[in-house]
């Protein structure tokens, strides 16, 4: 039977390690930390349960679409709903929208609240829906590193979008040109922040991403965004597919031109495949250092990271829900205080998810789990002592005053996730959350493939690869690679 190795069981890796065993691999997961998960793990503090990473889940089909291809229901692994509202989101002004699952309901929000027409809301969805449609199987679902891609019909498609595309204007200034409400504009500039990406810079093709949320939907996993990884290993461990932890690969080992094994601790295990799910820049600089590595890849602009500040708080607050935005002030100053300056702003946007809204067992009874995220740059060398002190008190002067509540007080637990410790748990190199950024029109372009054009065998899935960063993408480069990679035939075939 022929061999896959994977190296690294995140999402986009586990997914790679199903894909590769219902096309008839014997299948190893060779996995650094103690369990799998990556930056998708979960942890309990004192009582309080957290999703460590990724908390919006987009595209669960792209799940479901795992279990199916196994001839399972995917139901009976895993359930989700979908939210409405999905996001709440506080201005510093104390104005506030509900962020309705519905086009409709979402604009009229939009118009009540902010005072934005309904109509224009409306039409940038559809725009967004248009585009997404006309560009996803070209740029998105497909490597845009074979030959064929350009080859389909799915290209005319794709230039048909090419003149709505937004691509000689950010994505900023794509916002701000249609809305005049400077609240609105900061809405949708947010999602540069899906791929780790600044609304300052980014081309307006980035307005595709809410499409994602707005019409397609957002979605809470039941048993948290951990669910996901954890069903699917359930999954591939019923396929077959064997997960070794705390066994990290420390050489992808090569004989004229191919890959022939990888090596860790306890030896070398042949492979026919070998996938990489650590992030690219490692994946040359460790375990394939004898090789020439793509250097103009390898530095392409890393994508922003994230401080992340786990409190148990004991209270509750009728006001929160699962998903919320407090907006800063001055939304310019703060990437600029991100991607030029490399530092954090003193007036920063702070996300706060609550999964306990949903599943009340996941905070002791009368107390939430607050999962409190900032924007950072990536690691380059800054004193993340610092700059976590002193981002930890902008962020409670922030919320209490939003809040009309002292929160200081009511931090019952705390653990702090900064750009280092995401970088020496999941090898991301400088802590990037999302590999490299989008922040210039060839971005795209210059990912690296899915498949190593000097190396036969070698393959690559993950947020640092095409087709980039976040749960989804992850889980379509895994796709990628799992119809690239050569079927095993049955002997008798051949
Ligand atoms: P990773 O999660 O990067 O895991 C790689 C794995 O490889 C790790 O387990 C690592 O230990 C292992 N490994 C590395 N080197 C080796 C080696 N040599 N040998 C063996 N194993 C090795 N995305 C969303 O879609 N929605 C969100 O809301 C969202 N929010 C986020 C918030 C945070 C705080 C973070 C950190 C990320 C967030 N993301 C979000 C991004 C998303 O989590 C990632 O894009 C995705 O989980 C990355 O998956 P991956 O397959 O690239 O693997």
């Amino acid at each position: 039977m022929k061999k896959a190795a994977i190296v690294g069981a995140g999402i986009g890796g586990i997914a790679a390690s199903v894909r590769l065993a219902l096309k008839g691999y014997q299948v190893t997961v060779y996995e650094a930390n103690e369990s799998f998960g990556g930056k998708m793990h979960e942890f309990w503090l004192g009582g309080y349960r957290f999703d460590a990473g990724p908390s919006l889940f987009t595209l669960p089909h792209l799940v479901d679409e795992l279990f199916e291809l196994a001839g399972r229901n995917p139901a009976a692994y895993f359930s989700y709903t979908r939210l409405n509202p999905i996001t709440h989101y506080f201005w510093p002004d104390g104005s506030h929208l509900k962020a309705y699952a519905e086009p409709k309901e979402f604009a009229r929000e939009a118009e009540r609240q902010l005072g934005v027409p309904q109509q224009d809301v409306l039409e940038v969805l559809a725009r967004s829906r248009r585009l997404y449609n006309g560009t996803a199987d070209t740029f998105l679902n497909k490597s845009l590193h074979k030959a064929r891609t350009y080859l389909s019909p799915d290209v005319l498609k794709a230039l048909g979008c090419l003149s709505d595309l937004g691509l000689n204007i950010t994505m900023h200034d794509a916002n701000a040109k249609k809305f005049k409400d400077p609240r609105f504009v900061q809405l949708l500039d947010r999602f540069a922040t899906y791929n780790g990406s600044d609304p300052y810079q980014a081309p307006g093709t980035l307005n595709i991403i809410p499409h994602l949320e707005h019409n397609i939907g957002a979605f809470y996993p039941q048993g948290g965004m951990y669910a996901i990884a954890s069903s699917l290993v359930k999954l591939a461990e019923e396929l077959g597919v064997e997960f070794r932890y705390s066994e990290p690969v420390e050489q992808i080992v090569t004989l004229a031109g191919k890959v022939m094994s990888v090596k860790t601790k306890h030896g070398n295990f042949n492979a026919d495949v070998v996938v990489s799910n650590m992030d690219v820049v490692p994946t040359y600089r460790k375990l394939l250092s004898d090789h020439p590595a793509p250097e103009k890849t390898l530095q392409q602009p890393r994508s922003s990271s994230a401080l992340i500040y786990y409190w148990g708080i004991r209270k509750q607050f009728r006001e929160l829900h699962l998903h919320n935005i407090f907006f800063s002030k001055d939304y310019r100053e703060e990437f600029e205080h991100i991607f030029q300056q490399k530092t954090v702003s003193p007036d920063p946007t702070v996300y706060i998810n609550i999964t306990s809204k949903l599943e009340p067992g996941d905070a002791p009874p009368g107390c939430e789990n607050w999962f409190v995220m900032v924007n950072v740059p990536h690691h380059q060398g800054q004193d993340w002592q610092q700059l976590i002190a002193d981002t930890r008190a902008s962020v409670l002067r922030k919320l209490s005053r939003m809040l009309h509540t002292d929160i200081a007080p009511l931090i019952a637990q705390e653990q702090v996730l900064d750009p280092l410790l995401i970088e020496r748990r999941t090898s991301s190199f400088a802590g990037a959350l999302y590999g490299s950024s989008s922040n210039n029109l060839m971005a795209a372009f210059l990912r690296h493939p899915n498949f190593s054009s000097q190396l036969e065998g070698l393959y690559f899935c993950g947020g640092s690869v095409h087709p980039g960063g976040g749960v989804p993408l992850c889980l379509l480069s895994a796709k990628i690679v799992g119809e690239m990679v050569p079927a095993v035939l049955p002997i008798e075939e051949v």
